[in-house]
């Protein structure tokens, strides 16, 4: 097999290893997104867990302040009984109203107090529900994503070992291009070579649609060693078999006198009749010249 039916094949199982793995990382990346929220829905629920303890703290302190008050407003109802002077008796009766006033505001803030506590008990509640629900979520991600890796592994271990047998009929420098376009178009590192026009040797990138040179497809036809990018989107060109100048069908070359008399035109370089030999090793050495440029 030549270079660009290697790569073909290293093509065909490397789209099949990234489809595969694809499907693997989409299960992973939704499970870990169930993961994250469940994690944060906790820490929101511990969040409202302390808040109700600190709201009950604070109950707690205003029922004290209140026995307090409540207490020493009976002490001094005691005093008040047995005061023995009318400025003694308006004393106490002025401080048991200081004192009624505190406890009406004491009660009047346990009740907000209360209310707060009650009010973050019901968004507790709906919380908790969520969670539920978001841990059955969760679940099934997590089924779907040990299914995925069940289905998955056995064959993807198989097909990343093809893949290696693949890769290690390429050369190095040439595997190496082809691994780094993969990276770069997803794993769309082939692109075919499109005949637009034969007749006038319009050639186009079958990935991107830019122009391809003349020299380029007679490079391709004449030879499956050499490793060609497109010059817009760096996808490797191939040839396939039908469409390789040697591969030419009856009519086409009938055809060929003719498109060398249409081209003959435009052709300044000397008198050589296009598709001599002549001729494409003329492209071909004008196409290396660009190619290093
Ligand atoms: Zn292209």
């Amino acid at each position: 097999m030549n270079l660009i039916e290697n790569l073909l094949t290293l093509h065909r199982v490397d789209s099949q290893v990234r489809a595969l793995r694809t499907r693997v990382t989409s299960a992973k990346v939704y499970f870990d997104a169930q993961e994250r929220q469940l994690a944060l829905l906790d820490k929101q629920k511990f969040e409202l867990e302390t808040q109700i303890k600190q709201l009950k703290a604070v109950l707690h302190g205003l029922e004290l302040d209140q026995t307090t008050a409540q207490e020493r407003v009976e002490r001094l109802r005691a005093e008040l009984n047995t005061s023995t002077n009318d400025r003694q008796y308006k004393a106490v009766l002025n401080e048991m109203k200081v004192l009624e006033n505190q406890k009406d505001d004491i009660v009047k803030r346990a009740v907000e107090e209360m209310n707060r506590v009650e009010e973050t008990q019901r968004r507790l509640e709906v919380h908790a529900a969520t969670i539920v629900e978001r841990t059955k979520v969760r679940e099934l991600a997590k089924a779907k994503l040990d299914e995925c890796m069940k289905d998955v592994g056995e064959r993807l271990a198989e097909l990343e070992s093809e893949r290696t047998r693949a890769a290690d009929l390429v050369p190095d420098r040439e595997r190496k291009v082809f691994d780094k376009v993969a990276e770069e178009t997803e794993g769309e590192a082939m692109a075919e070579v499109m005949i637009v026009d034969l007749r006038h040797r319009e050639f186009a990138c079958g990935a991107c649609n830019i122009e391809v040179p003349f020299e380029t497809y007679a490079k391709l036809s004449s030879s499956g060693n050499s490793l060609i990018q497109c010059k817009a989107c760096t996808r490797i060109l191939f040839l396939q078999e039908s469409s390789k100048a040697g591969a030419m069908s009856e009519k086409e070359k009938a055809e060929k006198p003719k498109r060398a008399k249409a081209t003959a035109a435009v052709n300044t370089s000397g008198g050589l009749e296009q598709d001599s030999p002549e001729a494409i090793a003329r492209d071909k050495a004008k196409f290396e010249k660009t190619r290093k440029l």
